[in-house]
């Protein structure tokens, strides 16, 4: 059912391997739950506790977390879809989820071990734990090699010191999949992820960022001063953490590009809406330049999230989805926000989704970090 414009909403042109009773939930929940809180949240820079709990009651929160653990068991395709209408409600909601199952329950579910599947899968599934990853330090952004939050370890445990930085649901999460080294100068070799839960005593969130857009989610610094965990903590074998953090960044950039996508089009639909009520040639290309750019990037995800679900390998196009789709999203938020204007309602709309947009190339791996991901494997290094 395409529009006037011939163009097709998200879930109507959805392949096969989307199960589209998801994304019609999904929309009908932003719709309904988020969309009329969206700017609220922007203002005040909170996520109201009440959507927090519908959120866990619309089972959104579990949807790719395997049935067994009581998830929905989608695939890539299917949460690239959901989050993409999540996100065209509200980036913010949309960054939650998709940290909190791409980069959280995703690696529990591929490198935990059956009792750490049983204990955090089952209520990150249900949304009774939000969860976050823990990667970013102050002085180990894109060389995450350089971490240098130490864990020692004993026959008790582990013993971790060091701090974190941009963490998202730092604050809100019950559950944080967090990185340390052995010693810095084993670089990658070095690197140990561990499950740690809130609560644990040395752990605490030390500041919020006051953010110029994605408000409402939360981003925080962390401090871990002699943490303490038990050998079961451990996620994945000694010094494999690196490779947890890649595996778990293929899907979180899916996730980041489905982001980014719902960022497009609600750009793409404010655009729309202000050029249609002063129709020019200048308006018309703008509104096909933006349609041109939001297809193409849709196009590019699907694929993606498509061939992950057939079970290949897709860092490369994970990579250039997440490069792309970030680059559409400002694009489009930026002609939104020129085309707005001074109008009131248009403009403000437009302006939360040129901020919200901005986020996107830097997350997950900044452009220039994707970019040499890409050049490296088609050219080699
Ligand atoms: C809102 C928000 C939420 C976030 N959430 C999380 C989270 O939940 N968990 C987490 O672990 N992290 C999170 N991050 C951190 C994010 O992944 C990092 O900000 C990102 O990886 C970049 O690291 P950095 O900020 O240290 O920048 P740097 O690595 O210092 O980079 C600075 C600039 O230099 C460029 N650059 C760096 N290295 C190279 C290179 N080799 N070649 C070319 N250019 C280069 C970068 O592209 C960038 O433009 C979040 C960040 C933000 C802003």
């Amino acid at each position: 059912m395409a529009n006037e414009l011939g163009w097709v909403p998200a879930d109507v042109a959805t392949p096969l391997r989307v199960e589209r009773s998801w994304v019609e939930r999904a929309r009908s929940f932003a719709d309904r739950e988020i969309a009329p809180r969206a700017e609220a949240m922007d203002r005040d820079d909170a996520l109201p506790t009440e959507l927090l709990h519908s959120l866990a009651d619309s089972q959104l929160l579990g949807i790719s977390v395997p049935a067994e653990f009581g998830g929905g068991s989608a695939g890539s395709a299917t949460l690239a879809a959901v989050l993409e209408e999540i996100s065209r409600a509200s980036a913010a909601v949309a960054v939650l989820l998709a940290v909190h199952l791409s980069v959280c329950a995703a690696p529990i579910t591929e490198w935990g071990t059956p009792e750490q599947k049983e204990r955090c899968l089952r209520p990150l599934a249900a949304g009774h734990w939000i969860g976050a990853f823990g990667l970013t330090e102050p002085s180990a952004g894109s060389d995450a090699k350089g971490l240098t939050t130490r864990y020692s370890s004993s026959a008790e445990g582990f013993t971790i010191t060091g701090s974190k930085t941009f963490i998202t649901n730092g604050g809100l999460a019950d559950l944080l999949l967090l990185f340390a080294t052995r010693d810095p100068q084993l670089e990658s070799r070095g690197i140990t992820a561990f499950l740690l839960p809130k609560g644990t005593p040395g752990f605490s969130v030390t500041s919020r960022f006051n953010k110029l857009g994605l408000r409402g989610s939360e981003t925080t610094e962390l401090s871990l001063i002699d943490v303490r965990l038990p050998p079961a903590a451990r996620l994945g074998p000694e010094g494999s953490g690196l490779h947890v953090a890649l595996s778990a960044l293929t899907g979180g950039r899916i996730g980041i590009a489905a982001c980014a996508l719902g960022v497009a089009q609600a750009s793409f639909e404010s655009l729309r809406h202000s050029a249609s009520r002063s129709p020019s040639d200048l308006s018309r290309a703008q509104v096909a330049r933006a349609y041109t750019d939001v297809a193409a990037a849709r196009a590019l995800l699907r694929d993606t999230a498509e061939r992950r679900d057939r079970g290949e390998r897709v860092e490369q196009e994970a990579s250039a989805a997440k490069l792309f789709c970030s680059q559409v999203a400002v694009r489009v938020a930026a002609e939104a926000l020129d085309r707005a204007g001074r109008d009131g309602e248009d403009a403000r709309t437009a302006g939360r989704l040129l901020r919200d947009a901005r986020v996107f190339p830097i997350v997950e791996g900044t452009t220039e970090i994707q970019e040499l991901i890409l050049g490296r494997s088609l050219i080699g290094r």
